[in-house]
């Protein structure tokens, strides 16, 4: 398909709470927005009638006929060559066809399913922290933890999607057992619930308000509470450990870091960078910078785009690359 710059991509960001959807330009703009609750609980016909009112609303604009490709970003696990999803967070959608069920609703164009740790990344790296840099690690720290990789200049999704997916690395061999099956992984550690957690367990009393988010116990880390920082001071550890594993796996230059749990500012970024002395050690691997991300809560949307334009050619070289 040959660089058009007028083209639009349509892009879908598919998460446990909302279903979100746009037109975006080649500079990133999105110039239409369309969003829906995700019927989470309900069956998987439920779920996919939300994704069509979106579309629906997103092709009744006069700026359609451009639309030159989808874009979707999902929660994981997806699995991009089979073009299916299976959310942890939907369980009505297990092996879902969801590229088939999209392509009959926007007249067969073609799709790009990238997991929405990929899709954050392709965002930063087309317009955010990543900008200009050929080997990144990107991640998510919420509810979860979600990350993906770019390698060579490239985003690198791999066969399904998945690829950079480093919550699920284990950092702690004989840890706590994980939803997903494994043992120690950082997001068992370093997700905003598991900091809330480990704060609460060692002694850390909500305010008046009741407020046990990760964000009520980064204020009070910064206020000097102690279990409250030493539950941030763990979490740390634990993504300085998986940032450091991957630079010696793959040599990136920097590490972005978004989500909800990344507005905790210096309370998190202060002892991870200080950790990650002790963990990426060999010279190849010692000058990772750590970064916070700079595209908020549109970088699913943003990044479902790039990924699509990547890969069908839209936009020529998109600026980050
Ligand atoms: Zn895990």
């Amino acid at each position: 398909m040959p660089a058009d710059s007028a083209a639009l991509v349509a892009a879908l960001d598919i998460g446990g709470t909302k279903i979100a959807g746009a037109l975006v330009d080649g500079r990133g703009g999105l110039l239409v927005r369309a969003q829906r609750p995700t019927p989470a609980r309900q069956d998987g016909a439920v779920v996919m009638a939300a994704v069509a009112d979106v579309l629906r609303e997103l092709r009744a604009c006069g700026l359609w006929p451009r639309v030159r490709a989808v874009g979707i970003g999902s929660a994981g696990p997806v699995d991009a060559a089979a073009g299916t999803v299976s959310p942890v967070n939907v369980p009505g959608w297990r092996g879902f066809p969801l590229i088939a069920e999209v392509g009959r609703r926007t007249g067969g164009l073609p799709a790009t399913l990238v997991g929405d740790g990929v899709a954050m990344t392709a965002a930063e790296h087309w317009t955010g922290a990543a900008r200009g840099r050929a080997n990144a690690l990107c991640m998510v720290v919420s509810t979860g933890v979600g990350g993906g990789l770019v390698l060579g200049g490239r985003l690198h999704p791999g066969p399904t999607g998945n690829a950079g997916h480093i919550g699920h690395i284990s950092v702690d061999l004989d840890g706590e057992r994980c939803a997903c099956g494994g043992r120690g992984c950082v997001e068992r550690i370093a997700s905003g619930p598991h900091i809330a957690r480990r704060a609460l367990d060692a002694g850390w009393l909500p305010g008046p308000d009741g407020d046990r988010s990760a964000a009520a116990v980064a204020a009070a880390a910064r206020a000097g509470n102690e279990p409250a920082r030493a539950a941030f001071a763990r979490a740390a550890q634990a993504l300085a450990a998986g940032i450091a594993a991957t630079a010696t796996l793959v040599e990136i230059e920097v590490a972005v870091i978004g989500g909800g749990v990344a507005g905790a500012g210096d309370v998190l970024f202060a002892p991870l960078r200080e950790r990650l002395r002790d963990y990426a050690t060999l010279s190849f691997a010692s000058g990772v910078e750590v970064l916070p991300a700079r595209l908020g809560s549109d970088a699913g949307l943003v990044g479902a785009a790039a990924a699509a334009a990547q890969e069908h050619g839209l936009w020529g070289a998109l600026p980050g690359r």
